[in-house]
């Protein structure tokens, strides 16, 4: 897939930050956009800003963007969509499972619900996508597949232990679906940013730069932005030889 024009991709978490960015990007280079989120007023509110984005980019005939919003931890909710889908003739060339949590709390004093909350939103809600999203590419006999992990999948981080957790999952689950479906032609990637600016992450970076200064502890100086991890996503989708690679982007965070 060297282009990503008059394609469709399914992007989870794409009514802000890091979705939203991949969203945009792939919406300018002429892929049809559908974006998954809980909250409908958000997800109009992106669809708009595509739209108003694409008038910018007039070598590309319009992309016809769509939302559905419903929560990624039920089967349920990617199957109406597919189904749905399905009726009105829209296959799915790309997935990007961005749809995530984030969690402040220690371990021993946390809730157990919350835990299950992040574990199924984060983790079950990823392997839903996978699962249900791959049986259409694995028809067509081709389609990709980018995880959004984390680098504290690898590196751990202090009050984020389930967090973690959910997103070594992610990791696991990527690289050995990967096995499964690469003779399918569909190509399954993961993704492993650091911090970088979203609302998400505004909060703790606030309460981190208050104690210290969070990017001194960067390499590169600096957090890193929503097109940034955009960029590492379309580069993942495009390259064909790409499947079952784990990209960190982190401005050098993972070697300190
Ligand atoms: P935001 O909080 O800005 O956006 C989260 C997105 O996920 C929203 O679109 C939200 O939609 C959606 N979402 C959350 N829960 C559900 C759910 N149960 N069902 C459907 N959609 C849901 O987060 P970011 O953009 O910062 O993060 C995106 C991804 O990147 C996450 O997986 C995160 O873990 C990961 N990541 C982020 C980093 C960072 O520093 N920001 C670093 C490393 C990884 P809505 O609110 O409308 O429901």
């Amino acid at each position: 897939m060297r282009s990503l024009a008059n394609k469709r991709a399914i992007i989870t978490g794409g009514s802000r930050g890091i979705g939203l960015a991949i969203a945009r990007l792939f919406a300018s280079e002429g892929t049809s956009v559908t974006l998954v989120g809980r909250d409908e007023a958000r997800l109009s509110s992106a669809l708009d800003s595509l739209s108003a984005g694409e008038q910018q980019h007039h070598h590309q005939p319009p992309a016809r963007h769509n939302s559905y919003a419903f929560d990624v931890s039920s089967i349920d909710g990617w199957t109406g969509m597919l189904n749905d889908m399905k009726q009105t003739q829209q296959n799915v060339d790309i997935l990007v499972n961005a749809a995530g949590i984030t969690q402040q709390s220690l371990l021993y004093k946390s809730d157990p619900a919350e835990n299950q909350r992040i574990i199924n939103t984060n983790l079950m809600g990823t392997i839903f996508g996978c699962q249900s999203v791959s049986q259409q590419m694995i028809r067509q006999k081709s389609g990709c597949i980018v995880n959004i992990s984390s680098l504290l999948a690898v590196q751990g981080g202090l009050g984020a232990s389930v967090y973690a957790a959910s997103k070594a999952g992610i990791v696991g689950l990527t690289r050995s679906f990967a096995l499964e479906v690469g003779r399918f032609g569909v190509r399954v990637n993961v993704l492993l940013p650091g911090y970088i600016q979203t609302d998400m992450t505004k909060p703790i970076h606030v309460a981190m730069d208050e104690k210290g200064n969070l990017s001194a502890s960067i390499p590169l100086r600096r957090l890193g932005t929503a097109e940034e991890v955009a960029d590492a996503a379309a580069f993942l989708v495009k390259n064909p030889y790409a499947h079952n690679a784990v990209l960190n982007l982190d401005g050098g965070l993972s070697a300190t």
